[in-house]
């Protein structure tokens, strides 16, 4: 049976200031991904926050929301057969140094906390996260 899905996707601070949006959406065409919806933007810290609620009590909760809005991200709906799944394998492991060849976080990651990509992690969380940015 088939089962299209939509995710969020986050190209981070860290990827748009080395030019990399390009190449990261080219990944996800050549992967089958459709990109439904797409938009560049800055956010406050303020939101940032409220984006990662479900990280508030780790300690580099702080550091990650001044991360994601200390610049330029590009925030897309991605659609695909199982997209949420799909877009987890193609991100690859949270930290680069684990991520597997072939994966964007391998390719353009630098470090656990500037790891390039966010994408949903369950069809509960993508609803919630594609909501946030586009129907708010
Ligand atoms: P993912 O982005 O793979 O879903 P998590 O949801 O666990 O990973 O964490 C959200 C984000 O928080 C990560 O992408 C990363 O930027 C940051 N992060 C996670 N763990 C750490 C850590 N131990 N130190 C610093 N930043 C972290
Ligand atoms: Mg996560």
């Amino acid at each position: 049976m088939s089962n299209i899905e939509r995710t969020l996707s986050i190209i981070k601070p860290d990827a748009v200031e080395r030019n990399l949006d390009g190449q990261i959406k080219d990944m996800f065409l050549s992967n089958g991904f459709t990109i439904v919806q797409e938009k560049k933007i800055k956010i406050g810290k303020l939101e940032a926050e409220k984006f990662y609620k479900v990280h508030e009590t780790k300690p580099f909760y702080n550091d990650l929301c001044t991360y994601l809005s200390s610049g330029p991200i590009v925030v897309m709906t991605l659609e695909k057969e199982n997209a949420i799944l799909a877009n987890r394998e193609l991100m690859g492991s949270t930290n680069p140094k684990d991520a597997k060849e072939g994966t964007i976080r391998k390719k353009f990651g630098i470090s656990i906390d500037k790891n390039s990509v966010h994408g949903s992690d369950s069809p509960e969380n993508a609803k919630i996260e594609i909501d946030f940015f586009f129907n708010s």
